[in-house]
């Protein structure tokens, strides 16, 4: 597609919009042909990138984020139209994108090394870029989770190359547009920089494999994560998978506030969001109380065309995840779940769905990702934390409690990445350590941490004379 300056412009796949299907877009196919000959044009751009100057990193960062600035609507309109994604959430996507450039931008000039004292001399260290970042990408943040990744790549002085989901490609297709204006304004070269679209199975492949490929930087399923890991060989690899992410509700918190958080948590995007609440474990005195409030908030939601600014609630990205999610809400109700609100399916719409189920229940352990929001009440903290720990996912939690210390002490027992004190697992900030334990994910992201993750460390030892 976008290799070495060269826009290759086939319509081998047509892309349609999730709402009403009509062909919104095409890309070109890559073969692994094509995939190994931009890979091996990228990685000879590696040591012009290296040796470009810190104030031009700087330069290129905040020209794509002023850029995208004056084009907010344009691209919010085409995450919606690719998505299916509510407007005003697609806006506040490219809010965050370009809150990620520029701060990629500042942490380009911030990249410092160490000094050890030894006898007779010093240590220092310094990062260096550690080459050719292969970022590989999916469907539900089209345009932020790819700047999480090439944000901080260039700001490290890497080169990139890019892989965006298939099924939503094209904000990544009008961001390299960007990203190519740029370059030319600042007489970069343009093969720093480049755009593979195609299939996960042969493009996202290659890049795993590809020995000049220096790191893989990965958001995605568990199941694509683990086949990277054992295509990357001797190279680093990043992973940001599922999650399944547990709120722990206590009798003392704020119950409406909780109730609200729950359900903006669950219903964003349809629930195709990572670090969406996976189950809500609420102590059963205050049962009834949060359901009621639950079950008041989500009857407010409005279901409809993602580009109308009321809407809230879009359709899943294909027929076949809304297919899988009403089957997950079948199983669950067969294995006792209780159907409180909605579990309607039309196309590839699924209803905003609450259950109350069990902890033995399908829904407390597994990644949904669709608006489905199961709740279980529990005796305890104590037998929250039994629940919410059993799982293979630890990406994020929330605990809503009034008693500092308690949320303090349940923190430090959940085994998750990230846990959040009155807040639900929703909530991410670009300059923040993000990320997953178990089989959530290997290393971090947020600006600063991604960095130290795409340079390596030289170690520069200086004996007197
Ligand atoms: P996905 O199916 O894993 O796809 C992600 C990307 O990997 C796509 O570009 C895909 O291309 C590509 N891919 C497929 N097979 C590949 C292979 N063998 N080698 C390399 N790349 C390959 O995920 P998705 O359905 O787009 O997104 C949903 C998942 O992402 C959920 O599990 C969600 O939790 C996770 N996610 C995690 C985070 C986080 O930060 N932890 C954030 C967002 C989403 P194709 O589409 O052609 O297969």
């Amino acid at each position: 597609m976008f290799i070495n300056g060269k826009w290759i412009t086939r319509k081998d796949f047509e892309i349609r919009n999730p709402y009403d299907s009509t062909i919104i877009g095409a890309i070109p196919l890559l073969s692994r042909e094509e995939t190994k000959h931009a890979i091996a044009i990228a990685s000879k751009n590696k040591i012009f990138m290296k040796n470009l100057p810190i104030n031009k990193r700087y330069k290129l960062l905040m020209g794509i984020a002023n850029k995208l600035n004056s084009q907010k609507h344009a691209f919010a309109k085409i995450i919606s139209m690719d998505v299916g994604k509510p407007i005003k959430q697609s806006l506040s996507e490219v809010d965050k994108t370009i809150n990620e450039f520029e701060l990629s931008a500042f942490y380009s000039k911030e990249m410092r090394g160490e000094t050890i004292p030894i006898d007779n001399g010093i240590i220092l260290t310094k990062k260096e870029p550690i080459g050719v970042v292969g970022a590989i990408t999916p469907f539900n943040f089209p345009l932020s989770l790819i700047s999480h990744k090439i944000g901080p790549a260039i700001a490290a002085g890497n080169c990139v190359v890019l892989h965006p989901s298939p099924k939503a490609p094209l904000a990544a297709v009008e961001l390299t547009k960007l990203i190519e204006e740029t370059l030319n304004e600042l007489n970069i070269e343009l093969g720093v920089f480049t755009l593979l679209t195609g299939k996960g199975e042969v493009v996202g492949d290659e890049i795993s494999k590809n020995e000049k490929i220096n790191m893989v930087s990965f958001t995605g399923s568990n199941i694509v994560g683990e086949s990277i890991i054992k295509n990357a060989g001797i190279k680093k690899v990043s992973l940001e998978l599922g999650g399944n992410n547990p709120m722990i509700v206590l009798k003392d918190s704020n119950i409406e506030k909780a109730a609200i958080s729950a359900v903006f948590s669950k219903f964003l995007n349809s629930g195709q969001v990572c670090i969406s609440v996976g189950v809500v474990f609420i102590e059963e005195p205050k049962a009834d109380e949060f359901i009621k409030y639950v079950l008041e908030n989500v009857k407010k939601l409005i279901i409809g065309n993602p580009l109308e600014d009321k809407t809230n609630i879009g359709p899943l990205i294909t027929k076949e995840s809304a297919e899988r999610v009403e089957t997950i809400i079948r199983e669950s109700i067969e294995s006792n779940g209780k159907l409180l609100f909605g579990g309607e399916c039309e196309g590839n719409t699924i209803y905003p769905t609450v259950l109350e189920i069990t902890s033995n229940n399908i829904l407390s352990k597994i990644e949904v990702f669709g608006p489905v929001l199961p709740i279980v009440r529990v005796s305890n903290a104590d037998e929250a934390i039994k629940y919410a720990n059993n799982t293979e996912y630890g990406l994020q939690a929330g605990i809503y409690t009034n008693d500092i210390n308690k949320a303090m002490e349940l923190s430090m027992e959940l085994e998750y990445g990230g846990v959040m004190i009155n807040n639900s697992p929703t909530f991410r900030q670009d300059n923040m350590p993000f990320g997953g334990i178990k089989k959530s994910g290997l290393r971090r992201e947020g600006t600063k941490y991604t960095i130290d993750e795409m340079t390596e460390l030289k170690t520069i030892v200086i004996h007197n004379a």
